[in-house]
């Protein structure tokens, strides 16, 4: 299982006693933190680190360490600053900085100065905060009892960020074909993604695919049939479509697990020897926490996947959706969200139906794909952009109401949500922040993880909410171009 350092911090100064008390806290405390983290991440207490060669051996060890996805310090003691500083600057996992205490309650009647001097993480705490502040250090301080339930809720949020930060390291993505072309925002820099956030992505060609699709059995297709019947309602007599994605699915698992791909990307501009676009298959694939991204979004793929990772043993959905089209009474905008085909079912309110319809664009075949009305309630829309750079990521809160009047005729799945702080204002900041016209959708995060994994990258953060105002909006974006451009 992934690890999270226990770290505490203390000084040589005090004597035996104080160092002993200090460790048998910090390991009941570490072990209460790993059961209450529930799997994600166990927490495993580390030694007390008394001196700078002691800071600098279990920082240098977390960050060579595999297993660890980052760590959890805190100061039970004073513990003068200069000895960490060579610690943290060989540090490069996730940090939270723990500012708690061993006792809830003061002991009014038994306080002396013993107690003071073991406990002192009031004192500690704002030392430790202030090196990591000159050194520019990105963590998350997270203040209160360690055992009150919201402190463990932000220590679990905090957990799961640092684990899909750490699944993206190394993760590899594969592209079918390139970016559509001559679309700008779904372009990037591969080998920044690479750097950045260890998102290895590589293209491939359609026909390494189809040679896979050649060799599918009629076992294999009818294994996935009987998936799809279990799963999905059979609206459609064209069962040679059907099987013809089962056939795609298939083969697409067999090459993810073959090259060892957690996210993917197709384009319909190049499909030859395939007679559909992948439609039911993709969708399929993506309710299994695989990351895709259409017309060779390897972006929106790659962190469809992380965000997927991310949101693990949550309740509701994340996926992949494009902003497609408007409703647009005066004070009751909605957005619908949608794709030519490929809409994970994670976010579907009913039985998604399997049907089959033309699709104008590609020149292929009648394409299998799932038909769904989509969920409501809270959610957030991700977007990654490249600045040239720098990434931007932009976050919307959203609300994912029911589509208020049937769709007979449309034929694929379909989202509706309304934007914050209202339409006008949320779909003008989203231009002008660069958003693309494809992003991550998830009910299960918020705002708040999303800033977690930027920080934890680096990467710049603009979000779009209910206190989100048009002047102060633009002022935040110029700043943070100015900071850029003095950077360069
Ligand atoms: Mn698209």
């Amino acid at each position: 299982m992934k690890t999270l350092y226990f770290i505490t911090g203390s000084q040589d100064l005090y004597g035996e006693e104080t160092l002993a008390q200090a460790a048998a806290d910090s390991k009941e405390m570490a072990a209460y933190l790993s059961e209450k983290l529930g799997g994600i991440a166990e927490v495993v207490f580390k030694p007390v680190v008394r001196n700078s060669s002691e800071a600098l051996a279990v920082c240098t060890k977390a960050s060579a360490d595999k297993e660890c996805i980052g760590v959890i310090m805190w100061m039970h003691t004073f513990s003068p600053a200069k000895m960490w500083i060579t610690a943290l600057k060989a540090l490069n996992k996730p940090m939270l900085h723990l500012h708690t205490q061993y006792n809830e309650r003061l002991p009014y009647d038994s306080i002396d100065m013993d107690f003071m001097n073991l406990n002192q993480s009031a004192h500690g705490d704002r030392e430790f905060g202030f090196i990591c502040t000159r050194l520019g250090i990105k963590r998350e301080v997270v203040s209160g009892y360690y055992k009150h339930a919201d402190v463990i809720e932000k220590i679990r949020r905090f957990a799961q960020a640092a684990a899909a930060v750490d699944f993206g390291r190394g993760m590899r993505v594969a592209m079918f074909g390139n970016n559509m072309r001559d679309v700008a925002v779904t372009d990037g820099d591969r080998v920044e993604s690479e750097i950045k956030y260890g998102w290895n992505v590589n293209y491939y060609g359609i026909g390494d695919l189809c040679d896979i699709i050649s060799g599918v059995t009629d076992e294999e297709i009818n294994a996935k049939m009987s998936e799809y019947s279990e799963k999905y309602e059979m609206n459609t007599d064209n069962t040679a479509a059907v099987r013809e994605q089962a056939k795609y699915e298939a083969a697409l698992e067999k090459f993810l697990a073959r090259e060892n791909i957690s996210a993917f990307t197709d384009t319909f501009q190049d499909l030859h020897g395939l007679e559909q676009l992948p439609g039911l298959a993709v969708q399929n694939i993506m309710a299994k926490g695989v990351g895709f991204g259409p017309e060779g979004d390897y972006k929106t793929a790659a962190l469809a996947a992380v965000l997927c990772k991310m949101a693990e043993g949550r309740t509701g959905a994340t996926g992949f959706l494009e902003d497609y089209t408007y409703d647009l009474p005066e004070g009751g905008e909605t957005e619908l969200a949608s794709h030519m085909l490929e809409v994970s079912p994670v976010f579907a309110a009913e039985q998604p139906k399997i049907e089959v319809h033309p699709l104008g664009i590609g020149g292929k075949s009648d394409p299998a794909r799932l038909v769904f009305e989509g969920i409501t309630g809270e959610g957030i829309a991700v977007s990654m952009i490249d600045m040239g750079d720098r990434f931007r990521l932009v976050c919307a809160e959203i609300t994912l109401v029911k589509q208020p009047e049937p769709m007979p005729k449309l034929p694929v799945a379909r989202v509706m949500w309304k934007l914050k702080p209202d339409f006008a204002t949320g779909s003008a900041a989203w231009i002008y922040a660069g958003g693309a016209h494809h992003a991550v959708v998830s009910t299960a995060l918020t705002a708040d993880d999303i800033r977690l994994f930027a920080k934890m990258t680096d990467t710049e953060l603009v979000v779009i909410d209910e206190k989100t105002e048009l002047g102060a909006f633009e002022q935040q974006l110029e700043m943070l171009d100015t900071i850029a451009k003095i950077r360069r």
